[in-house]
C-alpha cells in the first residue's frame, strides 16, 4: 500500500509519510505532513489501521476535508503527554502538539 501526495502524485509507503509528518493536533488526531519530494504539506487523521489525507480548511474553527482515505494494517495510534503517537511495525513516531 503506497499513499499518493496530493500536490506532485508522489507514492510514498505509509513509513514515509509518517517519517515527515512534524507535528499534530493530539486531540483530533490530525497530523501535519511535509511531503520530501515536493516539500508541500497536507494534513493527516490517523486512527488505528486508517489513515485519512486532505487538508485543513481555515476560518474561525478549523474544518478537516477529506480526499482519500487508506487502510495502513498494523498501525495503532495512541496519545502519550503531548504527543500523538504512531506505531506501525518496529517504527515508532511521536509528533509534538502543534503550538498554538
Ligand atoms: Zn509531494
Amino acid at each position: 500500500m503506497k499513499m499518493t501526495c496530493r500536490h506532485c502524485k508522489a507514492n510514498l509507503a505509509p513509513e514515509v509519510v509518517f517519517e515527515n509528518c512534524t507535528q499534530s493536533w493530539v486531540e483530533q488526531r490530525w497530523a501535519y505532513f511535509i511531503c520530501p519530494k515536493c516539500s508541500k504539506a497536507m494534513h493527516l487523521e490517523v486512527k488505528d489501521e486508517f489513515v485519512f489525507v486532505g487538508f485543513l480548511d481555515g476560518g474561525p474553527s478549523s474544518a478537516f476535508i477529506y480526499e482519500r482515505g487508506y487502510t495502513v494494517e498494523g498501525l495503532k495510534v495512541f496519545v502519550d503527554g503531548n504527543d500523538l503517537v504512531l506505531h506501525l511495525g518496529n517504527m515508532e513516531r511521536r509528533l509534538p502538539r502543534k503550538e498554538r
